[in-house]
């Protein structure tokens, strides 16, 4: 289908398909690539970014802390602590350091205030002695920081900070939970709420490095994790949690502190998140997409020693926000690549249409000279293949100009010498004193030359590409009826046929001609027949003879007849009268006269009969009779020649032979004939056949014998009148050679046929062919004897 419609494009519109597909592929997977290869970069960049984001917040907690734990353990090293130590063991007085507790004390309460002021990280600074008792107390009221009086220090040695710190040993840091800051006995959460870290390290005695007590920091949440810190990237979150997961740095306030420990709101980022907790579980930093969004996180392990706190930093950035991002820049690849494509495809246009151009008027060109105009000279300035073809195209143009004026001189020769032939012929036919006229295979007449004209009376325009049986009209002298059958026969076999005798012509005014001669096939080179040509001449005034002439035989014989039977009588009733006065020689003498009188007779009566036949105006008198019949007969009467010569008869009469509707008289004729000459001319002791029989629907009459034959280059004569052979004249000189002249007469006259076969010193077999339908009546005013 595809190709079907590729197969009809001109070839601009399939360079520029196929450029267009091209482009479209090879645009269409570039983008692809770069968008997918950006997609992925894109992805990688906003994770590395939350990365980064991450690292910077997780090192201002680390630093922050560390910060405060080295200024946590700062404080413990100084003075004051191991003064109060000293007074404590001395009553209240120190002797090394000459201070009584109370001014160790304050010492120490300004030590706290000093580092609570210039650190701004502390809320509470306290020293606990090994009993868990609160001795210096400085705590964080409003924007003051105010030692705590002797009578509000309390007792905490059942806290789990104390416990846990107090026997750490020497610079080891105790960091409790991140918990919101309580106040109050019993303790009620402080409002606003303030996340508190406790920072604890022992306090040494250096001189029994015994451990006396602890330094405890309430470190403020919010001075480690500085909202402002946490928000350097627009479109991530940055959350803080503890190791359960509760929020206690989130962008919404109402999230933060829903440890259970304290508010108790439930809100969790496991719960927000659940699958982060897999990925968090495994390393301590990291970066995972998930779902809808990115995630970079990191663990802080808070303490030097005794890590009993993690805080779990997590950055956050909603993934759609980046595929937005990419949708947009996709959507303005595919604007920039359709408006690319479509540029590219008014420039292939038009450079193909340029470039086609010369291809353009090359067919064209080439339509002109398909219509046989060689003027045609194309104009190309281009040096590419295409112009070479026009090069060569002009080239082939010029020689075809020159070939052609070649052509049509000879052709023209050749024609002027053809119409010489032509004319030549034509002269010839029409020179010719016979009538001819060609016939082609649709029965048109193509050729009728100038005798034709004469005879018929017809002008050649009259009859040309006319059918011939429409305008010439042939027919049978007596009865009218036209006849063809000469020249269908010619279609029909291929060889020559004559016109049958007595064929009159009717000419265009009415009047009738005598005409004869035949009709020959026209073939071309192979031998296939093309047509016919017909010969005809006016033979009128040799038929007009002929018929004098038989009518003088006619009368003659007749004439002849009468004497002759006279001779016949009389001799025959002289011999009867006087045969006892003879002697041997006169009865001799007497037979001779009358056998020689009978051939005479014979002879008229064959004359006769010849010279009705040629008039044409012999009876047919069919009735009802049996050939067999008729061929018994015709045997008694040659009974004596048979008998004479010793030949053997042998008769095959068909069972299926039906009587005939024919003139007796006639058959017997034909049959007499036949037998005669079959036992004529056949040896003493020879062997004649007769056959009858019905063959496809036709009497078929056969007669055969094994005897002199008939010599083959005589057999075309046979049925002329008068002719004998030459083998036959010596051996028999009692014939006239009109019998079978007579035969084939009759035989045609009534719509039969006769044939033969014969090979000299073997044998003859003549075949005579009857219609069914019998004879058809005649009147004539003869009858044949
Ligand atoms: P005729 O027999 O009187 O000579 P036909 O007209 O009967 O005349 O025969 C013509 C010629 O045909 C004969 O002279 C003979 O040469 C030849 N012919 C006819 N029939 C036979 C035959 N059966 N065998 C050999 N030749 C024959």
């Amino acid at each position: 289908m595809i190709k079907k419609y590729f197969d009809n494009l001109s070839i601009g519109a399939k360079i520029v398909a196929i450029s267009a597909t091209l482009s479209v592929v090879f645009l269409g997977s570039s983008f692809a690539y770069i968008l997918g290869v950006s997609r992925n970069d894109l992805i990688s960049l906003n994770v590395d970014l939350l990365e980064y984001e991450l690292s910077s917040e997780d090192d201002v907690i680390r630093v922050t802390t560390k910060d405060i734990e080295k200024s946590l353990l700062a404080i413990s090293e100084t003075p004051p602590f191991q003064g109060i130590i000293r007074a404590n063991k001395n009553n209240g007085y120190d002797v090394e350091g000459g201070s009584s507790y109370e001014q160790w004390k304050q010492r120490l309460e300004t030590i706290f205030i000093s580092q609570m002021k210039s650190t701004n990280n502390y809320m509470q600074l306290r020293y606990i002695d090994e009993n868990g008792k609160e001795m210096v107390r400085v705590d964080e009221v409003g924007s003051e920081f105010l030692p705590v009086s002797e009578e509000n220090l309390q007792d905490k040695s059942d806290r789990d900070y104390f416990k846990s710190s107090i026997n750490l040993g020497y610079q080891n840091i105790y960091v409790s939970k991140t918990e919101l800051n309580r106040e109050g006995n019993p303790p009620v959460i402080s409002q606003p709420y303030i996340g508190v870290t406790r920072y604890s390290t022992p306090v040494i005695d250096e001189t029994t490095n015994e451990t006396k007590g602890i330094l405890i920091a309430n470190v403020k949440f919010d001075s480690i994790i500085k909202d402002n810190d946490f928000t350097a990237y627009d479109n991530a979150e940055t959350y803080v949690v503890n190791q359960e997961g509760f929020y206690m740095l989130h962008d919404d306030f109402s999230k933060r502190w829903g440890g259970p420990s304290d508010l108790n709101t439930g809100e969790n980022i496991f719960l927000d998140y659940p699958m982060l907790k897999e990925v968090v579980a495994d390393s301590v930093r990291g970066s995972k997409i998930l779902e809808d969004n990115i995630f970079a996180y990191s663990w802080v392990d808070l303490g030097n020693i005794y890590k009993s706190e993690k805080w779990l930093i997590v950055v956050r950035m909603p993934s759609n926000l980046i595929f937005e991002s990419i949708n947009k820049a996709t959507l303005l690849t595919i604007m920039f690549g359709l408006s690319t494509l479509i540029v590219l495809f008014f420039v292939y246009l038009f450079s193909i249409k340029k470039l086609l151009r010369p291809l353009k008027d090359l067919t064209e060109g080439a339509e002109i000279v398909g219509k046989g105009i060689f003027d045609k000279k194309l104009n190309t300035t281009s040096k590419d293949e295409i112009g070479k073809v026009a090069i060569a195209f002009n080239k082939m143009t010029e020689r075809l100009r020159g070939l052609y004026s070649t052509l049509d001189k000879r052709v023209k020769k050749r024609t002027q010498e053809l119409n010489n032939e032509k004319n030549k012929m034509e002269t010839i036919l029409e020179s010719i004193g016979d009538g001819v006229f060609v016939i082609d295979k649709n029965r048109n007449i193509i050729l009728f030359n100038h005798t034709s004209s004469n005879l018929t009376g017809y002008r050649k325009e009259e009859v040309l590409n006319k059918k011939y049986n429409d305008v010439l009209k042939f027919v049978d002298a007596e009865s009218k009826t036209e006849n063809y059958e000469f020249i269908e026969n010619v279609f029909k076999e291929g060889k020559v046929c004559s016109m049958p005798q007595n064929t009159n012509l009717i000419m265009k005014n009415g009047a009738e001609i005598s005409v004869a001669d035949s009709a020959a096939p026209l073939k071309d080179k192979k031998g296939k027949l093309i047509g016919v040509v017909v010969v005809f001449r006016d033979v009128s005034v040799e038929r007009q003879i002929d018929k004098a002439k038989t009518e003088f035989v006619s009368l003659a014989s007749h004439q002849l007849r009468t004497p002759l039977t006279a001779i016949k009588w009389d001799t025959e009733m002289l011999y009867e009268s006087t045969k006892h006065l003879l002697n041997p020689d006169q009865i001799e003498l007497i037979n001779d006269v009358l056998f020689s009188n009978q051939r005479m007779i014979d002879l008229v009566n064959s004359l006769l009969n010849v010279s009705r036949i040629d008039l044409g105006n012999f009876s047919i008198n069919p009735e009802e009779c049996d050939i067999e019949e008729i061929a018994e007969g015709v045997l008694s009467d040659i009974r004596k020649q048979i008998v004479d010569k010793s030949i053997k008869i042998s008769k095959n009469y068909s069972d299926k032979l039906v009587r005939i509707n024919a003139d007796k008289n006639l058959l017997r004729i034909i049959i007499q004939n036949l037998l005669t000459n079959a036992v004529k001319y056949t040896k003493v002791g020879g062997h004649v056949w007769i056959d009858l029989s019905m063959e496809n629907n036709k009497y078929i009459i056969r007669v055969r014998d094994n005897g002199i034959g008939i010599p083959e280059r005589q057999k075309y004569k046979i049925f002329k009148k008068l002719f004998r052979a030459d083998n036959v004249i010596s051996l028999d000189t009692d014939g006239n050679g009109l019998g079978l002249y007579l035969v084939k007469s009759i035989i045609e006259q009534i719509g039969g046929k006769i044939s033969f076969e014969s090979i000299e010193n073997e044998g003859t077999t003549f075949v005579v062919e009857l219609p069914k339908t019998g004879m058809k009546r005649r009147d004539g005013t003869r009858k044949l004897d």
